[in-house]
């Protein structure tokens, strides 16, 4: 059985970024980076069902300039088999980014793709419903629970009203969510080992640009002084002096 992994490069989501003085993108000066907290949730849980079953095979895959091999090889540090690194420096949205995913899936012939439900740097949360529309797989999203049999998955979503238990038959898309497990410290042994294990490089297989554009980046207003107020009556008149109420 074979699982392939997407992840995302993105900024540690635990840094401060500001926008550059025009507006035209990000200062990332001094920022760290690492994979999409979500991608990371979804290998730890294909290493988990690889411990389980050792016929699994994972492959973890990323599209995007040179820096990706650092998160590729942190991913084969966690467990991954090997690892796909997909060529380029263009501008990226999920519509790309799924197609080049779906070139990958239609070569290796995954039997499950397990990906973040969602990208930190800018929470879209479309790549993998579009990549499960594509493919015409079912998908899961939002997974907090996986148990994978012969021939389908048993996956617990997180919805608002409750959890649902859906089976979906192979081949098939799940998409990970914040309580499907807790990843692994990943010991030095792991990363060593992980340097002698195989990297494929490949170009882009598809043309489109993105239809969606960034036009300017600005830092959130910062927030004004609270105050503390004694009682309801006086809130109450701090609110009208606002015009928050009338
Ligand atoms: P998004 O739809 O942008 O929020 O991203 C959802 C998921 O798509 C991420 O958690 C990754 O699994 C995958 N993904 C997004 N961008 C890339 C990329 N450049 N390379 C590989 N996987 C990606």
């Amino acid at each position: 059985m074979k699982i392939l992994v997407p992840i995302k490069r993105v900024i540690d989501p635990y840094a401060k970024v500001k926008p550059l003085a025009d507006g035209t993108g990000l200062d990332l000066g001094n920022v760290k980076f690492d994979i999409n907290p979500f991608d990371e949730i979804a290998v730890e849980e294909a290493v988990r069902q690889k411990e389980k079953n050792s016929e699994i095979q994972i492959i973890a895959v990323s599209i995007g300039g040179a820096e990706v091999e650092e998160q590729l090889r942190k991913a084969l540090a966690m467990g991954a088999d090997e690892a796909i690194h997909v060529e380029t420096t263009d501008q990226l949205d999920p519509s790309i980014v799924a197609k080049e995913l779906q070139a990958v899936t239609e070569e290796i012939q995954p039997d499950i793709i397990l990906m973040g439900k969602q990208a930190t740097d800018n929470d879209n949360n479309q790549t993998g419903q579009i990549l499960a529309a594509r493919l015409g797989w079912p998908q899961a999203t939002f997974a907090s629970h996986v148990e994978l049999g012969d021939k389908s998955a048993t996956v617990t979503r997180e919805t608002d009203t409750g959890e649902e238990t859906i089976l979906l038959p192979y081949p098939c898309l799940i998409t990970t969510d914040l309580r499907l497990n807790e990843p692994r410290f990943i010991p030095l042994p792991g990363i060593i080992k992980a340097r002698s294990k195989p990297l494929h490089k490949r170009e882009r297989q598809t043309t489109d640009t993105p239809r969606v554009a960034v036009l300017d980046y600005v830092a959130p207003a910062g927030r004004s002084g609270g105050k503390k107020v004694g009682s309801v009556d006086e809130l109450i008149t701090e609110l009208k002096a606002k015009g928050v109420v009338s």
